[in-house]
């Protein structure tokens, strides 16, 4: 029998998660649920339903894992605490810095209901946490770097839409090469934030704006581009949408260590290139509801993380398939 699952937010990785299940046999999809009226979405399953969230409670016998796909900033805080007593639930929140906070609330949720909730699921968190922490625990002596890119940065393409005279734009995030390649030859840089990635960014001008004005507030912006070597250019809003619409990304975490006292010197390298970061981050959050479920199974319960999962709970072979062609 397939993994029935529930998908809650149908934005890019609603939509990522629903081709994910497509290409896992062992999943199936149940129902879509979402805050807007639930006729305004057009979903590619004809078997699965549509329903406002307002109903997702007569759902709990029918739905093996909920996966979360609100946005991090105000949705998955209220919505994973409020629906892990009540399913199994992945989601792929990215606040780094309010991921124990998150936690907490999520775990005390998931252990009221006796349900198993695997929280800040994807790449970053996710894959790259993982990579961090094995290179970490098998090289103790060296130094961690992550470089981002190149790819789309949602949060600094906002921001450049709100730069009064812009009509659209892109920012790409790039990692610096010879800050790259010096890593690779094992030299152990200190690199300042500058100095590891460039922003690029493509911008529409509103008809009648000051290009010159725009550049400067885009590039003076703190936080977001004043602490980066920043490229402004301007094209047409038929080019952004031809050359500049997809949502690429990824990135490489690296560790550079030493053994015997510093004699021999090794790097662990993990690399991803992504043409789409949500429907790869979806890919991510259905091998994760796999194992939520056979954990839940288990009879496991409470918060867990990806640090928490052993890797055969992801795979939909067994565990003899594994050991014969992957071992
Ligand atoms: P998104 O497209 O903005 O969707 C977020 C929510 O907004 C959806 O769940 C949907 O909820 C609502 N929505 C979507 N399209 C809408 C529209 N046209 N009109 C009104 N509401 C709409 O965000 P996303 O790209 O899926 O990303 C979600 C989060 O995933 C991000 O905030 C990010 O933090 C996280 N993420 C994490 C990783 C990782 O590596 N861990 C990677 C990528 C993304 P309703 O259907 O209920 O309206």
């Amino acid at each position: 029998m397939a993994i029935k699952i529930g998908i809650l937010g149908y934005g890019n990785l609603g939509r990522g998660v629903e081709c994910a299940i497509r290409q896992n046999p062992d999943t199936e999809l149940a129902a879509v649920f979402t805050r807007r009226a639930p006729a305004s979405l057009k979903i590619q399953t004809q078997s699965a339903k549509v329903a406002s969230v307002d109903e997702i409670q007569n759902w709990t016998d029918k739905i093996d894992v909920l996966i979360v796909c609100g946005g991090s900033a105000t949705d998955l805080p209220k919505q994973s605490p409020k629906y892990a007593k009540l399913f199994n639930l992945i989601d792929s929140f990215d606040t780094h810095a309010k991921i124990p906070e998150h936690f907490a609330n999520v775990d005390k949720s998931a252990k009221e209901g006796g349900k198993v909730a695997i929280i800040s699921v994807g790449w970053d968190p996710g894959m790259f946490s993982l990579n961090r922490l094995y290179a970490n625990a098998i090289l103790t002596e060296g130094k961690d770097y992550t470089f981002w890119g190149k790819g789309v940065s949602q949060g600094h393409s906002d921001a450049i839409r709100r730069v009064e005279g812009v009509q659209d734009g892109k920012q790409y995030t790039i990692p610096v090469d010879s800050a790259l390649k010096a890593v690779r030859a094992g030299e152990n840089p200190e690199l300042t934030t500058r100095q590891k990635h460039t922003r690029e960014c493509f911008v529409v001008l509103k008809e009648g704006a000051d290009a010159a004005k725009v550049e400067k507030e885009i590039k003076n912006m703190p936080n977001y581009f004043s602490d980066y070597d920043t490229t402004v250019h301007f094209i047409s809003q038929e080019e952004l949408d031809k050359n500049h619409s997809g949502i690429p990304h990824g990135g490489i975490v690296l560790r550079s260590g030493s053994t015997n006292g510093g004699k021999n010197k090794h790097i662990i390298e993990y690399s991803l290139k992504l043409d789409s970061n949500p429907e790869f981050t979806s890919c991510v959050l259905l091998a994760y509801a796999r194992a939520a479920y056979r954990l839940s199974k288990e009879g496991a319960s409470g918060c867990k993380t990806v640090f928490d999962i052993a890797p055969a709970y992801l795979s939909a072979k067994s565990g003899e398939e594994l050991r014969a062609t992957m071992l």
